[in-house]
């Protein structure tokens, strides 16, 4: 895996489109900027690796858009040692870019090829989040509670499971909506069962799955 300064240059580029769309957050720009997403993707698909653009990673499913990653992750208002969720690990790219921001990341990919194949890429790279494969909406009691929650994938409502493994404080960021179009979500626990929700627009993620994988 090569990361010249064809790749850097592409990825100044990026920061600066991701940065004019108003994101504002250094780290985050940073994290960007540093994290090379061509070795996401296959390598026939370099000139596509730094638009601003999802792209498919196999399985059906999408490496985000880095718009859409930086967006998230600016909702979740990261801090160095924050325990965080992460729903839909896919590429494993949105949680190199919160370990890089110094976060504990715990993150879980219910189809098992995209698992495994994630599972074995990341290390190679550099980045230990904690992998697992499993279902979603019920979260990783085991490891529970997390400071900062963040759904990956198109929610047809918020999983009840997930918000209880929050810590109260904790911050959930959550595309919800039934059909294609979804509703970015923060979600900050207040008590024990009560929250503050906010809206941020409207999003496209692929679904975030409740039937059995087929694998
Ligand atoms: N965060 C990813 C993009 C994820 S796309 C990245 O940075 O590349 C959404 C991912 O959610 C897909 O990999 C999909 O397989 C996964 N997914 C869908 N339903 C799920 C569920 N119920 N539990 C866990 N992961 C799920």
């Amino acid at each position: 895996m090569i990361d010249n300064y064809r790749h850097k240059g592409l990825r100044k580029q990026l920061v600066s489109t991701v940065k004019q769309k108003g994101i504002k957050d250094e780290a985050i720009l940073n994290a960007i900027e540093s994290i090379p997403r061509h070795f996401f993707m296959d390598s026939s698909f370099l000139e596509f690796a730094y638009q601003d653009k999802a792209f498919p990673i196999g399985s059906g499913q999408t490496i985000s858009q880095p718009y859409t990653v930086a967006f998230q992750t600016e909702l979740l208002e990261v801090k160095k040692g924050d325990k965080i969720l992460e729903v839909g690990t896919g590429s494993g790219y949105q949680a190199c870019v919160l370990v890089k921001l110094g976060a504990k990341v715990f993150t879980i990919e219910r189809q098992r090829k995209l698992y495994q194949k994630t599972k074995e890429f990341l290390p190679k790279i550099g980045y230990r989040p904690k992998m697992f494969y499993g279902d979603g909406y019920k979260g990783l009691p085991t490891f529970a509670p997390f400071d900062k929650v963040i759904i990956t994938a198109g929610a047809p409502y918020v999983p009840q499971d997930l918000l209880d493994q929050m810590n109260i404080g904790g911050i959930m960021v959550i595309p919800e909506g039934e059909g294609e179009v979804q509703t970015m979500k923060r979600i900050t626990k207040i008590g024990e069962s009560e929250y503050k929700t906010e809206e941020f627009g409207s999003f496209k993620f692929v679904p975030l799955l409740q039937n059995k994988a087929n694998d």
